[in-house]
């Protein structure tokens, strides 16, 4: 699909270890990534009657072990299971739930997800056998239920509401948020990485990083107190702010650079070093030049935007 191999195509397995679950507010359980590429925060919350687990880890092995532990942190409850958005990680272990547990996408994921699911499987298949291994077995399934802007789920005690907030990181992303404190960003919002930029033109051209800016902006003044980023470590709101500040300086960056450089290889060397320097110590600066090319190819889209 794409010629440049994103990262994650290497190094450790992307395996879930679900004996690191932790309680991060009341009910709220996530498994951390341990900042292992391909390795998703996932999240569990248990109410008195219900369980919703958010993201299933890539792969039905891996699927495997995010269910048993929903079944011990939450036995003879109603399991549900949501995603942040369809990419691999995240949602390509779906087929584990669907006997389980009542599965609810938003229904641009579920389009997105027949779109494009075939293409990423081929796509993470080229990244070796540490991700070959996770894939085998793989099935994609659709969910039992699908909504259109927002949908709220009564696990008993505990609230969950679910909104449609893409196109951005993918045109499906979904924010997921308890009690009104604790907020799933999935891929929207990372810790000490460089935003994933999923822009391969002309196979993948879903992302709008000039609504992402916006959603960050929406999602900063909810002010979540709890803040779950799609990889990373947990944190609080200055975790979409750090997002937010990222995007927003690539974009402005990128069009100030396209008034002294023409070519797209120019304007990537002229930001590339400074964002490795800004932001050193971040992770995946692969990453980089993928938003770059987006800001670059969509300068205009982002005048007419002020325009109007
Ligand atoms: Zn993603």
């Amino acid at each position: 699909m794409a010629d440049t191999r994103p990262p994650g195509s290497s190094g450790a397995r992307p395996s879930v270890d679900t004996s690191l679950v932790t309680e991060v507010a009341d009910g709220v359980h996530v498994v951390p990534d341990r900042r292992i590429n391909l390795v998703p925060n996932i999240g569990i919350v248990v109410g008195e009657t219900g369980a919703l687990v958010v993201d299933t880890g890539m792969g039905p092995r891996n699927a495997e072990q995010v269910i048993e532990l929903a079944r011990k942190l939450a036995p003879r409850r109603r399991l549900y299971l949501t995603i942040t958005h369809f990419h691999p990680e995240h949602g390509f272990g779906a087929q584990r739930f669907v006997d389980d547990a009542v599965v609810l996408y938003n229904v641009d994921q579920l389009d997105e997800l027949h779109r494009k699911g075939g293409a990423y499987i081929e796509l993470f298949r080229g990244f070796g056998p540490t991700v070959e291994a996770e894939l085998e077995g793989l099935e994609l399934v659709d969910p039992h239920i699908t909504y259109e802007k927002a949908a709220t789920i009564d696990l008993g005690g505990h609230r969950v509401r679910l909104e449609h907030v893409g196109p951005a990181h993918t045109a499906g992303d979904q924010t997921i948020l308890v009690d009104d404190t604790v907020l799933f960003c999935g891929d929207l919002v990372e810790a000490g990485f460089y935003a994933i930029f999923p822009y391969f033109p002309p196979q993948d051209v879903d992302i709008d990083g000039h609504r992402w800016i916006d959603t960050l902006q929406r999602l900063e003044n909810l002010e979540p107190s709890v803040v779950v980023p799609g990889h990373g470590e947990v944190g609080h709101v200055e975790r979409i702010a750090a997002a937010k500040e990222y995007i927003g300086w690539v974009r402005d960056r990128t069009i100030q650079a396209m008034s002294a450089h023409e070519s797209v290889e120019d304007v990537l060397g002229a930001v590339r070093p400074e964002a490795l320097s800004r932001y050193a110590g971040w992770d995946n600066p692969e990453w980089i030049d993928y938003g770059v090319r987006w800001f670059y190819d969509h300068a205009e889209s982002r005048a007419a935007q002020r325009d109007r």
